[in-house]
């Protein structure tokens, strides 16, 4: 199995010895059919089994998890309608996952009330949740997590047109992209963390590589001041791109999504530090028992560069925001 590794490194002009985190990043988990009846039979924990030393391991573990866990609503209408019991929220938790990210096109497939249920259940188990939440100032809200010493930020979109469930002051509701909203909002969150975070589910089914509004969004993000974006929603791994010396991962493809192994994923492996992102990109091997895990044989880890081209800056608007407040000088590395 291919396995695909880049690095990036970003040293300060100064640097310093400085706490470090250790955060692991995948992509999208669906905890709802074959996979909820795979659990039922196997045991919750089943899918997460290889991969859960390494995601325990990590200081932060971050996840797409892209279904409602709810026994309320009723399906809106569109093709799949992805809904687990909400007593599985538990095993995000025993997984090891620190923070997932709702702001997606299943966590709304039943409705607003199963989109709050499921923030609630998630966040009763101690995982913070990013990107949805009781009105739309809650799921724009920056959540911080606190690790040695350091604080890291997350913010999560969703950029795909249309909303399905749209945006409410008062009712419960996912964080849709905009450029306006995320430049403002990044902006905004930058000097309040150490490390901030983007989370964008946008993109192609499918798509070899990041769509004009994907790389929009994201390049938005990282000249408001984002140091990292990570990226789900084609169900497929793509390429990163190093845009103003900061990386953005717009495909890390699936995690826990199917038992017929489809697709692809990837999982990002990074240090990070008030004057670094040290970030590595290890594809995954996705299985029909839905048993994510890490190639096994050293032989299979060399890394390629197929999938990792790096694609040619956008340029996405005049006048926009620089990222200069942290005043990284960027090197870049890549083994191949
Ligand atoms: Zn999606």
């Amino acid at each position: 199995m291919t396995c695909l590794l880049c690095v990036i490194q970003l040293l300060a002009v100064h640097p310093v010895a400085a706490q470090t985190v250790r955060l692991c990043a995948v992509g999208d988990i669906m905890l709802a059919g074959e996979i909820e009846r795979l659990m039922t039979k196997k045991g919750l924990l089943y899918p997460f089994a290889r991969m859960q030393p390494v995601l325990k391991g990590a200081d932060v573990t971050f996840g797409n998890l892209e279904c409602c866990l709810s026994t309320q609503g009723k399906p809106i209408p569109k093709q799949f309608n992805f809904r687990a019991d909400p007593s599985e929220a538990v095993v995000l938790k025993q997984a090891g996952f620190t923070i997932v990210s709702c702001a997606n096109n299943h966590a709304w497939d039943y409705g607003r009330d199963a989109l709050l249920e499921t923030v609630q259940d998630v966040e009763r188990t101690g995982v913070v949740v990013v990107g949805a939440g009781a009105n739309r100032a809650a799921a724009h809200r920056l959540r911080v997590i606190t690790k040695n010493g350091l604080k890291i930020g997350f913010l999560a979109y969703l950029g795909l047109i249309p909303a399905l469930v749209a945006e409410s002051e008062t009712e419960p509701c996912l964080s849709m992209a905009s450029v306006e909203s995320i430049r403002r909002e990044v902006a905004s969150a930058h000097d309040r963390v150490d490390v901030l975070i983007v989370s964008l589910h946008a993109g192609q089914e499918g798509a070899p590589s990041a769509t004009p509004r994907q790389r929009l969004f994201a390049q938005t993000a990282i000249d408001a001041g984002a140091d990292m974006v990570i990226g789900h929603h084609p169900h497929v791994v793509q390429p990163m791109e190093m845009y103003h010396g900061k990386p953005i991962f717009y495909s890390l493809g699936n995690f826990v999504f199917s038992v017929s192994g489809r697709g692809s994923g990837a999982m990002i492996d990074a240090t990070l530090t008030r004057h670094s992102v040290h970030a590595k990109m290890i594809r995954l091997v996705l299985t029909d028992n839905a048993q994510p895990h890490l190639p096994e044989s050293k032989h299979s880890r060399q890394p390629t560069r197929k999938g990792f081209r790096s694609q040619s800056p956008l340029s996405v608007r005049e006048g926009g925001l620089r990222n200069s407040r942290r005043r990284l000088q960027p090197h870049v590395s890549e083994e191949f």
